[in-house]
């Protein structure tokens, strides 16, 4: 009896029933508490050792934040409640007069960079801001439009994220699979038909910008608005080398803080009509956020203000990267999306590997030899091949912050393909990249 309880339990559980496993031998083997606890760092350190310092990490969600904001994400604010809009007398408790302080520097630091009027600073992810817009901006069984996930959408918009969870009737925009934009002249003519409240902008795969001030003007005819979803770029459009979404027909916009921003994990809200204030912030607190992690909001603070002072130069060379990664790889004879618009214009690069055996493959070979991407859909991709799509995405904001420049573009090309193509084993090309992260250890764009 007792162990069919437990194997149904095990038959229950999503995770990979041999990691736990594994965990559960570990712990067994410990004496006491205090050495499981030990197992736990060790395993930290080990990734901060290999992920840290010997790895070329390429994963475009990711970007490692200065010391600076490292340290105030264990600073003591952290512990302290605080939930509420800022001012004592909307606080829930006491005692936040500093807390207050933090917040609100928080807040204009984020106007600044974004030149907006309005920001929030208490999503604890992007996914947060998602469920904002979806509950602030429209009611169950509105007709939505988004992008699907071979063009690079993300599943926040989709039936299984915060768009379906709200109830709402997602319709798919229409994008021209070679040039990898939106198809204006389809979308005029679906939009009319569905007239959407809501149409999503703004990819996890994302290489050039999108027609929002065309799409906007569409969407006016019926009152419907556009919603850039900026996770990715977020730090590209606060640095000025993207478009400016609020100021191009987007009447929000939502980013993750720690992907091409570089800051805290977490997510940031901005937007200029004060008339959306009340909905947004509604929904902000009470619904989703109560103890927002004040720790957390003085690093997205302290990040704003590298920004000020470098994001400009940073995101810049970022972008240089990416274009010159992508011309490196297909000077080798990899296949690279848009190469007939000059490969990028974000912090990523895109490939088809379908001839090296696909993403999921090749992404594990790569990991082998300390690089670390990750399988993507592609456009010749059908939504359900998402184990096994055809792509691989690659993204060049850690390298950049560590101060790799365009010459280490084309080494890391060569690293690549030389991997891919067989010409050099994993161990060699591991080797060769521990060797080359000995140089690269420092962040740089910041004040430390
Ligand atoms: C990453 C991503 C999100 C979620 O962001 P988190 O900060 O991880 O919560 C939402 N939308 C898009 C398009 C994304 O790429």
């Amino acid at each position: 009896m007792e162990t069919s309880v437990k194997e149904a339990k095990q038959n229950d559980e999503v995770h990979d029933p041999k990691i736990l496993g594994w965990a559960k031998d570990v712990l067994d083997r410990c004496s006491s508490p205090r050495m499981m606890q030990q197992e736990v760092i060790h395993s930290v350190n080990r990734n901060a050792l290999w992920r840290g310092e010997e790895c070329l990490n390429l994963l475009a969600p990711e970007a490692p934040t200065s010391p600076t904001v490292k340290n105030l994400l264990s600073a003591e604010v952290g512990t302290r409640a605080a939930e509420g809009h800022i001012g004592s007398t909307q606080r829930w408790f006491a005692g936040t007069q500093y807390i207050d302080e933090i917040e609100a520097l928080c807040v204009e630091l984020l106007k600044r960079v974004f030149n907006c009027n309005y920001a929030d600073h208490r999503l604890v992810a992007s996914m947060i801001g998602n469920m904002t817009v979806y509950s602030a901006l429209t009611e169950p069984g509105d007709n939505i439009m988004t992008m699907t996930q071979p063009f690079g959408g993300h599943s926040s918009n989709r039936y299984d994220g915060p768009a379906g969870v709200r109830g709402l009737n997602i319709y798919d925009i229409p994008f021209d699979p070679v040039d990898l934009v939106v198809d204006l002249e389809k979308f005029k003519e679906e939009a009319r038909k569905i007239k959407p409240r809501l149409v999503t902008l703004g990819a996890s795969m994302t290489l050039f910008p999108f027609p929002i001030k065309e799409m906007s003007d569409i969407v006016q005819e019926w009152g419907g608005k556009i919603y850039f979803d900026g996770a990715h770029q977020l730090g590209l459009i606060g640095g000025g080398q993207f478009q400016e979404p609020l100021n191009e027909g987007a009447c929000i916009i939502t980013g993750s803080a720690g992907k091409t921003f570089s800051g805290p994990q977490s997510g940031v809200i901005l937007w200029n009509d004060g008339e959306l204030t009340k909905p947004i912030t509604d929904t902000i607190f009470p619904a989703l956020a109560a103890t927002h992690q004040v720790n957390r909001v003085a690093a997205l603070a302290a990040s704003a203000a590298e920004f000020l002072a470098f994001g400009e130069e940073y995101m810049a060379q970022i972008v240089a990267n990416a274009k010159a990664l992508g011309t490196a790889l297909s000077d080798r004879g990899m296949t690279v999306l848009g190469s007939h618009k000059g490969f990028t214009e974000t912090h990523q690069v895109i490939l088809d590997v379908t001839k090296f055996g696909g993403g999921l493959s090749v992404a594990q070979k790569l990991a082998k030899a300390n690089i670390i991407t990750n399988k993507n859909l592609i456009p010749s991709d059908k939504p359900e091949n998402w184990d096994y799509p055809s792509g691989l995405r690659i993204g060049t904001t850690e390298i950049t912050r560590l101060g790799m420049k365009e010459q280490e573009m084309d080494i890391i090309a060569d690293l690549i393909v030389a991997v891919l193509e067989g010409s050099k084993g994993t161990d060699a090309a591991r080797q060769q990249v521990i060797e080359m992260r000995k140089s690269y250890q420092k962040i740089h764009y910041c004040f430390d």
